[in-house]
């Protein structure tokens, strides 16, 4: 999911089109889009359309699947919501999550990817720098849900981190930023967190669907999504993006979480924090 109401995407956008809602899929503020996945019917970068929900879920699978190499499924179902409640109830009869994780949910989240489903709070950003962010970091969910064969498989700070780090990837295709900038605001952003401070990351807590979002609420939303994708960041950099593709897919199994990101890449998870903390002290003042 992603929470974050940025106020740091670089420039909103450059007098984009407003989506059009279609008439035909817009009910009571609830917008239903099936998008067909097919590679040929997937925008090549240079020809993206952010005119519609269709055309813009379609632009941003066409970057992930094409040049980053990320699957999706065959179609991809697109929700949109206009307001709190109507997303509020949609989790619930749409993605069929449990009433009390529905008002948590819809409380902080802007956007909720599911299996095959992309979950949308409508804000009145549709067509910004930031609504490209929001689809494309929950259709990269959409992508480890796939690969996983299920939801919360797979380490949930990595989860998280992968999916900025693929919206940084396409916001920097689409010319929308830059991922330099955005690792710097990610660097500025976890200077002062206290985990990062305290050099104690506990990614034992913050590798579960519910620990995470304990965290993040209690230490600060953007900090912790900044954090998982430095975290993110530097895995890629270090093993590359298959190795971490590899990891998601061995998720589909059964096995304990431990072992399986010892197998992955090459270290238990506490060797990994010790190592990802002396990078991450690199950035201190
Ligand atoms: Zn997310």
């Amino acid at each position: 999911m992603s929470v974050v109401r940025s106020d740091e995407t670089g420039g909103r956008l450059l007098g984009l089109a407003l989506i059009a809602l279609t008439a035909a899929g817009c009910v009571n503020g609830r917008t239903v889009v099936p998008v067909r996945m097919q590679p040929a019917a997937l925008a090549t970068p240079s020809a993206v359309d952010l005119s519609s929900h269709e055309a813009t879920v379609r632009g941003i699978a066409g970057i992930i699947v094409r040049e980053l190499g990320l699957p999706l499924p065959e179609t991809v179902t697109v929700y949109v919501y206009s307001s709190r409640e109507i997303f509020e109830q949609g989790l619930v009869d749409d993605g069929r999550v449990s009433r009390v994780r529905a008002a948590e949910l819809s409380d902080f989240a802007l956007g909720v990817g599911k299996r095959r489903q992309l979950l949308l709070h409508q804000e009145p950003n549709v067509g910004s720098a930031e609504w490209v962010r929001l689809v494309a970091h929950e259709l990269a969910h959409v992508s480890q849900i796939e690969l996983a064969e299920g939801e919360g498989r797979a380490e949930q700070w990595l989860a998280e981190g992968l999916a900025e780090w693929t919206a940084y990837r396409v916001l920097e295709r689409l010319r929308l930023d830059t991922v330099v900038r955005r690792r710097l605001v990610a660097v500025e952003s976890v200077r002062d967190h206290r985990p990062v401070v305290a050099r104690r990351l506990d990614l034992e807590t913050l590798g579960t669907p519910r620990g995470f979002t304990v965290r993040h609420l209690r230490e600060g939303s953007q900090a912790t999504y900044q954090l998982s994708y430095l975290l993110a960041d530097y895995l890629i950099a270090r093993d590359g993006l298959d190795h971490v593709v590899d990891y998601f897919r061995s998720c589909a199994t059964r096995g304990d979480r431990h072992g399986k990101f010892a197998a992955a890449f090459g270290q238990s998870l506490e060797d990994f924090e010790r190592e990802a903390l002396a990078h991450l002290a690199k950035f201190s003042h």
